[in-house]
């Protein structure tokens, strides 16, 4: 395994600490420009979603190690100095997918190397991987297709078998953990001396941010009451949605006639965004098993914390798609200072 090629594992934290480089030396010094690019490329393909392989070409392969090895620590100082929670999330996940890009090149004793530098424990039998059904959870407990589930997975004495793709899958999700660990990373005054970084990559940020404004197009987004428009912020914010209010604000687009493509478009600003699992969902609540759902009414969204609160036009419903309905039928404009008699 090398250790460029997965900077987070302990084998590449220690191979850093005894090259005995500061954090000072990555941010002036001289010979450390091409670590500071990369770290950048690191941040900004975070930024937008993902974060590229290296060029093939320029240096020698002993100075790409080193490159990709040391920008790596110099990349968490810089989401850190981002200061938002959002990127955190974000970057986590871009170096979770990158190492899920370079697994698909490791035959299954690698991803034993890796799996254990990650504490997780899977044993080749043959054809068969087995692993305990406690390292199984850890990730599995989060993804949310039928197949990922406990029951339907057979146990023998409290082990289970998965493909190498899926033991890929399940070290990305730890791999994620490992690289949230200790972020945000604090440095008294480091900040300051990264400033000329920061500022392009605060520029990406905002334009990102604007750009994650789900644009609803004939759908009126002003229409939407208080839950639906908090859950499109906390998406738009890169926050994992609880799976009772994911279930809500799918419904409740679908029923307002947004198409199947557009709501699973939605949520692809989500951390564990998967567009194969997402539309199995979204089909399934349009409608695809037979039955179609509607959302909950406000008294549900009550009581599953889904309800931010009302507001004057919440006082005279106890659906969220009576709000919606109301709204249009009264005209949108106007919604504004309607909103501000919250009381
Ligand atoms: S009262 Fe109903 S429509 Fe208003 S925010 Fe709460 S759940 Fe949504």
């Amino acid at each position: 395994m090398r250790p460029d090629l997965f900077p987070f594992t302990r084998e590449a934290q220690s191979l850093v600490r005894l090259k005995g480089h500061s954090i000072d030396d990555l941010i002036s010094g001289r010979g450390f420009l091409p670590v500071r690019r990369r770290a950048v490329e690191r941040v900004r393909g975070a930024i937008f979603g993902q974060i590229p392989e290296p060029p093939e070409a320029g240096y020698s392969q002993e100075v790409k190690d080193q490159v990709e090895l040391l920008s790596y620590p110099l990349a968490r100082v810089l989401v850190s100095c981002l200061d938002d929670e959002s990127i955190l999330r974000r970057y986590s996940l871009a170096e979770a997918k990158l190492c899920s890009q370079r697994m698909a090149d490791c035959d299954p004793p690698d991803l034993l190397v890796l799996a254990q530098d990650l504490q997780m424990e899977p044993e080749i039998d043959g054809d068969l991987i087995w692993l305990h059904f406690t390292d199984y959870i850890r990730s599995a407990s989060r993804f949310r297709h039928p197949r990922w589930k406990l029951v339907n997975r057979p146990l023998h004495r409290g082990r289970l078998t998965v493909t190498t793709e899926e033991l890929r899958r399940l070290l990305e999700e730890r791999v994620r953990d490992r690289v949230s660990q200790g972020l945000p990373v604090r440095m008294e005054g480091i900040c300051q001396g990264l400033a000329d970084l920061l500022k392009p990559l605060k520029e990406d940020l905002a334009a990102r941010q604007a750009l994650d404004r789900t644009d609803l197009g004939e759908v009126q987004e002003e229409a939407f009451p208080p839950c639906m428009r908090a859950m499109l912020d906390q998406l738009a914010g890169g926050v994992n949605l609880a799976h009772t209010a994911r279930f809500a604000l799918t419904s409740f687009l679908l029923n307002i006639n947004m198409d199947v493509d557009r709501v699973v478009a939605v949520f692809n600003n989500s951390p564990d965004f998967d567009e194969e699992r997402t539309r199995y969902q979204v089909q399934h609540i349009c409608g695809s098993s037979g039955t179609r759902y509607r959302p909950p009414s406000c008294a549900t969204m009550a009581t599953y914390g889904n309800c931010p609160g009302e507001n004057a036009t919440c006082r005279h419903v106890r659906h969220p798609l009576s709000y919606y309905q109301r709204r249009m039928r009264e005209g949108v404009p106007g919604i504004q200072s309607e909103e501000k008699r919250t009381d």
